[in-house]
Protein backbone atom coordinates (compact mmCIF):
# COMPACT_ATOMS: atom_id res chain seq x y z
CA UNK A 1 0.00 0.00 0.00
CA UNK A 2 3.15 2.30 0.25
CA UNK A 3 3.60 2.59 -3.05
CA UNK A 4 -0.45 3.38 -3.89
CA UNK A 5 -0.66 6.06 -0.91
CA UNK A 6 3.12 7.77 -2.27
CA UNK A 7 0.46 8.39 -5.13
CA UNK A 8 -1.84 10.62 -2.76
CA UNK A 9 -0.94 14.13 -2.38
CA UNK A 10 -3.57 16.76 0.00
CA UNK A 11 -3.72 20.01 -0.69
CA UNK A 12 -4.30 22.51 2.37
CA UNK A 13 -5.65 25.81 0.78
CA UNK A 14 -5.41 27.78 3.89
CA UNK A 15 -7.48 31.64 3.56
CA UNK A 16 -4.49 34.02 3.92
CA UNK A 17 -4.79 37.32 5.16
CA UNK A 18 -3.71 39.21 2.15
CA UNK A 19 -3.34 38.28 -1.51
CA UNK A 20 -0.04 39.11 -1.54
CA UNK A 21 1.24 36.69 0.89
CA UNK A 22 3.66 34.16 0.07
CA UNK A 23 2.92 30.27 -0.22
CA UNK A 24 4.22 27.70 2.37
CA UNK A 25 5.11 24.45 1.64
CA UNK A 26 5.46 21.36 3.78
CA UNK A 27 6.11 18.15 2.56
CA UNK A 28 3.90 15.62 4.67
CA UNK A 29 4.09 11.59 5.14
CA UNK A 30 2.01 9.50 2.78
CA UNK A 31 -0.69 10.00 5.75
CA UNK A 32 -0.59 13.47 6.59
CA UNK A 33 0.08 14.31 3.15
CA UNK A 34 1.56 18.04 1.66
CA UNK A 35 0.17 21.46 2.72
CA UNK A 36 0.92 24.74 1.39
CA UNK A 37 -0.78 27.88 2.22
CA UNK A 38 -2.65 29.56 -0.72
CA UNK A 39 -2.10 33.20 -1.36
CA UNK A 40 -5.53 34.00 -0.44
CA UNK A 41 -8.70 33.35 -2.13
CA UNK A 42 -9.17 35.16 -5.46
CA UNK A 43 -12.93 37.02 -6.63
CA UNK A 44 -13.85 35.56 -9.91
CA UNK A 45 -15.29 37.86 -12.46
CA UNK A 46 -19.09 37.97 -12.30
CA UNK A 47 -20.89 37.42 -15.56
CA UNK A 48 -24.22 36.80 -15.00
CA UNK A 49 -25.41 40.60 -15.82
CA UNK A 50 -24.45 40.27 -19.29
CA UNK A 51 -26.30 39.08 -22.25
CA UNK A 52 -25.46 38.79 -25.89
CA UNK A 53 -28.12 38.76 -28.25
CA UNK A 54 -28.20 35.52 -30.53
CA UNK A 55 -26.34 35.18 -33.27
CA UNK A 56 -24.35 38.56 -32.63
CA UNK A 57 -20.97 38.16 -33.76
CA UNK A 58 -18.03 39.58 -31.81
CA UNK A 59 -15.38 41.74 -33.34
CA UNK A 60 -12.37 40.17 -31.16
CA UNK A 61 -11.33 36.53 -29.86
CA UNK A 62 -9.41 35.24 -26.78
CA UNK A 63 -8.59 31.49 -27.07
CA UNK A 64 -7.27 30.79 -23.88
CA UNK A 65 -5.95 26.74 -23.87
CA UNK A 66 -4.69 25.10 -20.37
CA UNK A 67 -2.67 22.53 -21.82
CA UNK A 68 -3.87 19.32 -19.86
CA UNK A 69 -6.35 21.05 -18.36
CA UNK A 70 -9.76 18.31 -18.04
CA UNK A 71 -12.47 18.62 -15.54
CA UNK A 72 -10.46 17.56 -12.85
CA UNK A 73 -7.50 19.75 -13.32
CA UNK A 74 -10.17 22.56 -13.29
CA UNK A 75 -12.86 21.20 -10.12
CA UNK A 76 -9.61 20.74 -8.31
CA UNK A 77 -8.37 24.60 -8.91
CA UNK A 78 -11.93 25.23 -7.88
CA UNK A 79 -11.89 23.37 -4.54
CA UNK A 80 -8.93 24.97 -4.00
CA UNK A 81 -10.09 28.38 -4.62
CA UNK A 82 -13.28 28.02 -2.23
CA UNK A 83 -15.82 26.98 -4.47
CA UNK A 84 -14.97 29.65 -7.44
CA UNK A 85 -13.32 29.79 -10.37
CA UNK A 86 -13.74 32.49 -13.19
CA UNK A 87 -14.03 29.63 -16.30
CA UNK A 88 -16.99 28.71 -14.17
CA UNK A 89 -18.48 31.57 -14.66
CA UNK A 90 -18.56 31.65 -17.98
CA UNK A 91 -22.22 30.47 -19.45
CA UNK A 92 -22.12 28.05 -22.21
CA UNK A 93 -20.04 25.02 -21.75
CA UNK A 94 -19.48 22.08 -24.24
CA UNK A 95 -17.07 19.17 -24.83
CA UNK A 96 -14.35 18.73 -27.10
CA UNK A 97 -12.90 15.24 -28.18
CA UNK A 98 -9.89 15.00 -28.90
CA UNK A 99 -8.14 12.39 -30.86
CA UNK A 100 -5.47 13.06 -33.53
CA UNK A 101 -5.65 11.51 -36.87
CA UNK A 102 -3.17 8.95 -36.13
CA UNK A 103 -3.79 8.39 -32.54
CA UNK A 104 -6.18 7.81 -29.86
CA UNK A 105 -4.71 10.15 -27.56
CA UNK A 106 -3.62 13.45 -28.70
CA UNK A 107 -0.44 15.21 -28.24
CA UNK A 108 -0.03 19.32 -27.69
CA UNK A 109 1.49 19.70 -31.43
CA UNK A 110 -1.79 17.88 -33.06
CA UNK A 111 -4.25 19.14 -30.76
CA UNK A 112 -3.13 22.72 -31.13
CA UNK A 113 -3.47 22.31 -34.81
CA UNK A 114 -6.92 21.23 -34.94
CA UNK A 115 -7.70 24.23 -32.57
CA UNK A 116 -5.57 26.82 -35.12
CA UNK A 117 -6.15 25.53 -38.15
CA UNK A 118 -9.07 22.80 -37.53
CA UNK A 119 -7.77 20.09 -39.34
CA UNK A 120 -6.81 16.50 -37.40
CA UNK A 121 -3.28 15.86 -37.90
CA UNK A 122 -0.31 13.43 -37.04
CA UNK A 123 1.06 13.29 -33.43
CA UNK A 124 3.96 16.04 -33.58
CA UNK A 125 3.25 18.39 -36.42
CA UNK A 126 3.08 21.61 -36.25
CA UNK A 127 0.32 23.58 -38.73
CA UNK A 128 0.70 20.84 -41.45
CA UNK A 129 -1.72 18.06 -42.34
CA UNK A 130 -0.76 14.82 -41.90
CA UNK A 131 0.87 14.38 -45.17
CA UNK A 132 3.75 17.63 -44.14
CA UNK A 133 1.37 20.27 -46.24
CA UNK A 134 1.03 23.49 -44.36
CA UNK A 135 -2.40 24.60 -43.54
CA UNK A 136 -3.65 28.01 -42.97
CA UNK A 137 -3.90 28.84 -39.02
CA UNK A 138 -6.14 31.00 -37.71
CA UNK A 139 -3.91 34.26 -37.38
CA UNK A 140 -3.14 33.96 -41.17
CA UNK A 141 -6.72 34.25 -41.95
CA UNK A 142 -7.79 36.72 -39.41
CA UNK A 143 -4.57 38.87 -40.55
CA UNK A 144 -5.62 38.96 -43.39
CA UNK A 145 -9.19 40.38 -42.27
CA UNK A 146 -6.96 43.40 -41.24
CA UNK A 147 -7.21 42.04 -37.53
CA UNK A 148 -4.29 42.23 -34.85
CA UNK A 149 -2.89 38.68 -33.88
CA UNK A 150 -1.10 38.14 -30.30
CA UNK A 151 0.17 34.46 -28.38
CA UNK A 152 1.01 34.26 -24.55
CA UNK A 153 2.28 31.05 -23.36
CA UNK A 154 4.51 30.65 -20.06
CA UNK A 155 6.23 28.07 -21.70
CA UNK A 156 8.44 28.64 -24.84
CA UNK A 157 7.02 30.92 -27.29
CA UNK A 158 8.29 28.31 -29.80
CA UNK A 159 6.79 25.14 -27.72
CA UNK A 160 4.21 23.02 -29.33
CA UNK A 161 0.71 25.02 -28.65
CA UNK A 162 1.86 28.58 -29.31
CA UNK A 163 3.87 27.09 -32.25
CA UNK A 164 0.50 25.50 -33.79
CA UNK A 165 -0.84 29.14 -34.15
CA UNK A 166 1.92 30.26 -36.24
CA UNK A 167 4.40 28.27 -37.81
CA UNK A 168 4.65 25.20 -39.79
CA UNK A 169 6.65 22.17 -39.56
CA UNK A 170 6.92 18.67 -39.56
CA UNK A 171 8.04 18.31 -35.65
CA UNK A 172 7.45 20.01 -32.42
CA UNK A 173 11.07 20.12 -31.83
CA UNK A 174 12.39 21.82 -34.75
CA UNK A 175 11.72 24.98 -32.24
CA UNK A 176 14.43 27.21 -34.36
CA UNK A 177 12.76 26.78 -37.31
CA UNK A 178 10.00 27.65 -35.28
CA UNK A 179 11.54 31.21 -34.28
CA UNK A 180 12.02 31.84 -37.83
CA UNK A 181 8.37 30.96 -38.11
CA UNK A 182 7.55 33.44 -36.37
CA UNK A 183 9.71 36.34 -37.49
CA UNK A 184 8.03 36.11 -40.91
CA UNK A 185 5.07 36.04 -39.40
CA UNK A 186 1.69 37.41 -38.92
CA UNK A 187 1.50 37.67 -35.27
CA UNK A 188 1.81 41.48 -33.84
CA UNK A 189 2.38 40.91 -29.96
CA UNK A 190 3.85 37.83 -28.38
CA UNK A 191 4.85 37.22 -24.92
CA UNK A 192 6.65 33.92 -23.57
CA UNK A 193 9.85 31.83 -23.00
CA UNK A 194 12.38 30.95 -25.06
CA UNK A 195 14.20 33.71 -26.00
CA UNK A 196 17.78 31.00 -26.53
CA UNK A 197 16.18 29.68 -29.98
CA UNK A 198 16.13 33.32 -31.36
CA UNK A 199 19.48 34.16 -30.41
CA UNK A 200 21.61 30.94 -29.14
CA UNK A 201 21.09 29.07 -31.75
CA UNK A 202 23.31 26.43 -33.92
CA UNK A 203 23.26 28.79 -37.33
CA UNK A 204 24.60 31.27 -34.66
CA UNK A 205 22.01 34.07 -36.42
CA UNK A 206 20.42 36.43 -34.02
CA UNK A 207 16.61 36.21 -34.68
CA UNK A 208 15.90 39.22 -32.22
CA UNK A 209 18.06 41.57 -34.70
CA UNK A 210 15.53 39.78 -37.82
CA UNK A 211 12.71 40.52 -35.28
CA UNK A 212 13.56 44.22 -35.27
CA UNK A 213 14.23 44.52 -38.86
CA UNK A 214 10.86 43.11 -39.25
CA UNK A 215 9.25 46.20 -37.01
CA UNK A 216 9.59 44.14 -33.94
CA UNK A 217 10.13 46.38 -30.87
CA UNK A 218 11.90 43.86 -28.48
CA UNK A 219 11.68 43.80 -24.38
CA UNK A 220 12.64 41.32 -21.74
CA UNK A 221 10.05 42.69 -19.00
CA UNK A 222 6.16 42.66 -20.10
CA UNK A 223 5.64 46.01 -17.93
CA UNK A 224 7.80 47.67 -20.26
CA UNK A 225 6.64 47.18 -23.79
CA UNK A 226 5.06 49.11 -25.83
CA UNK A 227 4.42 49.07 -29.65
CA UNK A 228 2.16 47.82 -32.47
CA UNK A 229 4.26 44.97 -33.14
CA UNK A 230 5.95 43.60 -29.65
CA UNK A 231 8.33 41.15 -28.66
CA UNK A 232 8.61 39.86 -24.92
CA UNK A 233 11.04 37.36 -23.90
CA UNK A 234 10.72 36.29 -20.13
CA UNK A 235 12.85 33.68 -19.89
CA UNK A 236 15.60 31.59 -22.09
CA UNK A 237 13.68 28.92 -22.03
CA UNK A 238 10.21 27.95 -20.18
CA UNK A 239 9.31 30.43 -17.31
CA UNK A 240 9.96 28.63 -13.80
CA UNK A 241 6.90 27.36 -12.17
CA UNK A 242 4.49 29.05 -10.29
CA UNK A 243 4.61 30.98 -8.03
CA UNK A 244 8.24 31.10 -8.70
CA UNK A 245 7.96 33.12 -12.06
CA UNK A 246 5.48 35.75 -10.08
CA UNK A 247 2.31 37.12 -12.15
CA UNK A 248 3.81 36.63 -15.86
CA UNK A 249 0.51 35.24 -17.36
CA UNK A 250 -2.09 37.48 -15.82
CA UNK A 251 0.42 40.33 -16.64
CA UNK A 252 1.04 39.15 -19.94
CA UNK A 253 -2.45 38.40 -20.73
CA UNK A 254 -4.06 42.11 -19.79
CA UNK A 255 -0.63 43.94 -21.71
CA UNK A 256 -1.62 41.74 -24.55
CA UNK A 257 -4.97 42.86 -24.60
CA UNK A 258 -4.03 46.35 -24.40
CA UNK A 259 -1.58 46.58 -26.85
CA UNK A 260 -4.33 44.29 -29.19
CA UNK A 261 -7.40 46.44 -28.86
CA UNK A 262 -5.90 49.53 -30.06
CA UNK A 263 -6.52 47.87 -33.35
CA UNK A 264 -10.21 49.21 -34.57
CA UNK A 265 -10.12 45.87 -37.02
CA UNK A 266 -10.13 43.37 -33.54
CA UNK A 267 -7.51 41.01 -32.79
CA UNK A 268 -7.42 37.38 -32.25
CA UNK A 269 -5.28 36.51 -29.13
CA UNK A 270 -3.99 33.18 -27.79
CA UNK A 271 -2.73 32.65 -24.37
CA UNK A 272 -1.69 29.11 -23.05
CA UNK A 273 -1.67 28.32 -19.01
CA UNK A 274 1.45 25.81 -20.54
CA UNK A 275 2.51 24.29 -17.52
CA UNK A 276 -0.84 22.49 -16.18
CA UNK A 277 0.37 19.59 -18.41
CA UNK A 278 3.86 19.55 -16.48
CA UNK A 279 2.67 19.46 -13.35
CA UNK A 280 0.11 16.42 -14.31
CA UNK A 281 3.11 14.60 -16.32
CA UNK A 282 4.99 14.91 -13.10
CA UNK A 283 1.58 13.54 -11.04
CA UNK A 284 2.27 16.49 -9.03
CA UNK A 285 -0.97 17.82 -7.42
CA UNK A 286 0.65 21.17 -6.04
CA UNK A 287 2.53 22.04 -9.48
CA UNK A 288 -0.70 21.18 -11.21
CA UNK A 289 -2.95 23.26 -9.21
CA UNK A 290 -1.02 26.19 -9.16
CA UNK A 291 -0.77 26.28 -12.45
CA UNK A 292 -4.73 26.09 -13.18
CA UNK A 293 -5.32 29.04 -10.46
CA UNK A 294 -2.59 31.14 -12.65
CA UNK A 295 -4.04 30.21 -15.36
CA UNK A 296 -7.40 31.08 -14.02
CA UNK A 297 -6.35 34.08 -12.72
CA UNK A 298 -5.50 35.27 -16.38
CA UNK A 299 -8.64 34.10 -17.64
CA UNK A 300 -10.19 36.81 -15.18
CA UNK A 301 -8.47 39.45 -16.94
CA UNK A 302 -9.45 38.12 -20.46
CA UNK A 303 -13.16 38.11 -18.58
CA UNK A 304 -12.94 41.90 -17.18
CA UNK A 305 -11.74 43.24 -20.74
CA UNK A 306 -14.74 41.27 -22.08
CA UNK A 307 -17.62 42.34 -19.96
CA UNK A 308 -16.42 45.93 -20.42
CA UNK A 309 -15.92 45.62 -24.48
CA UNK A 310 -18.94 43.60 -24.73
CA UNK A 311 -17.37 42.48 -28.29
CA UNK A 312 -15.47 39.71 -27.68
CA UNK A 313 -15.75 36.61 -27.42
CA UNK A 314 -13.75 34.14 -25.18
CA UNK A 315 -13.21 30.37 -25.04
CA UNK A 316 -11.35 28.35 -22.48
CA UNK A 317 -10.57 25.09 -23.40
CA UNK A 318 -7.56 22.33 -23.68
CA UNK A 319 -5.86 20.52 -25.86
CA UNK A 320 -6.19 17.23 -24.07
CA UNK A 321 -6.24 15.50 -20.39
CA UNK A 322 -3.20 14.52 -18.60
CA UNK A 323 -2.39 12.51 -16.09
CA UNK A 324 -5.69 10.80 -15.90
CA UNK A 325 -6.19 12.77 -12.44
CA UNK A 326 -9.16 11.63 -10.48
CA UNK A 327 -10.34 13.89 -7.28
CA UNK A 328 -10.88 11.23 -4.35
CA UNK A 329 -11.55 13.74 -1.66
CA UNK A 330 -11.79 17.34 -0.92
CA UNK A 331 -12.87 20.25 0.95
CA UNK A 332 -14.05 24.16 0.25
CA UNK A 333 -13.87 25.33 3.68
CA UNK A 334 -10.03 24.47 3.70
CA UNK A 335 -9.37 24.28 -0.19
CA UNK A 336 -7.79 20.74 0.61
CA UNK A 337 -7.82 18.03 -2.45
CA UNK A 338 -7.23 14.80 -2.45
CA UNK A 339 -6.13 13.49 -5.81
CA UNK A 340 -5.16 10.08 -7.71
CA UNK A 341 -3.36 9.63 -11.01
CA UNK A 342 -3.48 6.68 -13.74
CA UNK A 343 -0.87 7.36 -16.47
CA UNK A 344 2.14 9.88 -16.56
CA UNK A 345 0.99 10.81 -19.88
CA UNK A 346 -2.06 11.95 -21.66
CA UNK A 347 -5.44 10.68 -22.25
CA UNK A 348 -8.58 10.41 -24.43
CA UNK A 349 -11.18 12.05 -22.47
CA UNK A 350 -12.76 14.84 -23.58
CA UNK A 351 -12.49 18.05 -22.53
CA UNK A 352 -14.42 20.92 -21.51
CA UNK A 353 -15.06 24.08 -23.47
CA UNK A 354 -16.31 27.39 -21.74
CA UNK A 355 -17.68 30.15 -23.80
CA UNK A 356 -18.57 33.90 -22.86
CA UNK A 357 -19.82 36.50 -25.51
CA UNK A 358 -21.23 37.18 -28.80
CA UNK A 359 -21.23 34.08 -30.09
CA UNK A 360 -20.85 32.16 -26.99
CA UNK A 361 -24.03 30.16 -27.26
CA UNK A 362 -22.52 27.76 -30.49
CA UNK A 363 -20.12 26.27 -28.12
CA UNK A 364 -22.73 24.06 -26.13
CA UNK A 365 -22.47 20.18 -26.74
CA UNK A 366 -20.39 17.58 -27.54
CA UNK A 367 -18.62 17.81 -30.70
CA UNK A 368 -14.61 17.36 -32.11
CA UNK A 369 -11.74 19.51 -31.13
CA UNK A 370 -11.73 20.98 -34.82
CA UNK A 371 -15.06 21.87 -34.86
CA UNK A 372 -13.78 25.29 -31.93
CA UNK A 373 -12.10 26.59 -34.97
CA UNK A 374 -15.23 26.07 -37.10
CA UNK A 375 -17.58 27.49 -34.57
CA UNK A 376 -14.80 30.66 -34.20
CA UNK A 377 -14.54 31.39 -38.32
CA UNK A 378 -18.44 31.20 -38.66
CA UNK A 379 -18.87 33.56 -35.76
CA UNK A 380 -16.01 36.37 -35.89
CA UNK A 381 -16.47 39.63 -37.90
MG1 LIG B 1 1.48 23.44 -24.51
ZN1 LIG C 1 1.87 16.84 -22.23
Amino acid sequence: MMSLSSRFLILFGLLAITSTAQYNYTKGDADSGDTFTAPGKYKTVALSDATFKPGKRPMNVIVMIGDGMGAAQAYAAYTANGGALNMFNMPYTGFSCTQSSNNYITDSAAGGTALSCGVRTKNGAIGVDSTGKALRNISEILSQRRKSIGMVATSSITHATPASFVAHAASRNSEEDIAVDFVHSQVDVFIGGGRKFFINRTDKINYTDSLKTYGFSVFDHIADAKGAKVAVFTSDEANAQYPKRGEILPEATKKAIDLLNRNKKGFFLMVEGSQIDWGCHANNLLFAVNEALDFDRAIGKALEFAKKDGNTLVIVTADHETGGMALTGGNFGKGMIKAAWTTKDHTAIMVPVYAYGPGAERFTGVYNNTAIFDKIMKVVK
